[in-house]
């Protein structure tokens, strides 16, 4: 990242990290992807059950790597085989430690924006595991909450439509069509405002550009 961009950056950070304590959640400011994995060891004790949604950002950072190589109690969902087995490992995710993702966008005035296909990672943002720790990029952050959906309909939907296969307008046309496709991963917009439990969200501003 620019030099410029960066300073700008952290003043942002630390104006959105005030109005995240306002809302009852935790934010922290890292220069690097390098920052945030050391944050990330002294925040989540060892022996702590982990799980996480589909984050490219948690995977960028190189946070996943440090804790799949780490001495902590991993719960990977792509790790079933069955039906059952999912059940099980959802279960088991339901009551994790830590929950890790990122934000599709987060405002200046610390509101989170998240959208969801299934759900599967906004359920346990909502409700469930006892920690959620967001790992969010220079390149997510906007003015308002109607930025942030345009946002994530511009810039984030059409690559992860690309990546996942979704067959949806944004993957056969690069434009967000406000569908009804089976597979629309807009099917749930969530913003998350305030949290009720002091300390149970935390969210980790690096200084780079991770994810879509
Ligand atoms: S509403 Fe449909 S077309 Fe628009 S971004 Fe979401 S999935 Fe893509």
């Amino acid at each position: 990242m620019h030099e410029a961009r960066q300073a700008a950056f952290e003043k942002t950070a630390q104006t959105i990290i005030k109005n995240l304590k306002k809302r009852n959640m935790e934010g922290y400011y890292c220069a690097s992807s390098a920052d945030a994995v050391e944050l990330v060891r002294q925040l989540v004790p060892e022996g702590s059950s982990i799980t996480w949604g589909g984050s490219e950002s948690f995977a960028e950072t190189g946070v996943k790597d440090v804790l799949l190589a780490g001495n902590y109690r991993i719960i990977d969902r792509s790790k079933a085989t069955t039906p059952e087995e999912e059940r099980a490992i959802w279960q088991e995710r339901a009551t994790a430690d830590f929950h890790f993702m990122s934000a599709n966008a987060l405002t200046s005035g610390g509101e989170i924006v998240n959208i969801d296909g299934n759900a599967d990672r906004l359920s346990l943002l909502l409700h469930g595991p006892e920690h959620v720790i967001m790992l969010v990029g220079a390149n997510k952050i906007v003015a308002d909450v109607d930025e942030g959906v345009k946002r994530i309909r511009t810039y984030a939907c059409p690559p992860n439509a690309a990546r996942l296969h979704t067959e949806t307008p944004c993957e056969l046309t690069g434009v967000c069509s406000e569908c009804h496709a089976p597979k629309c991963m807009c099917c749930q917009i969530v913003v998350t405002r305030h949290s009720r439990h002091t300390g149970r969200i935390k969210v980790i501003l690096v200084g780079e550009d991770l994810g879509f």
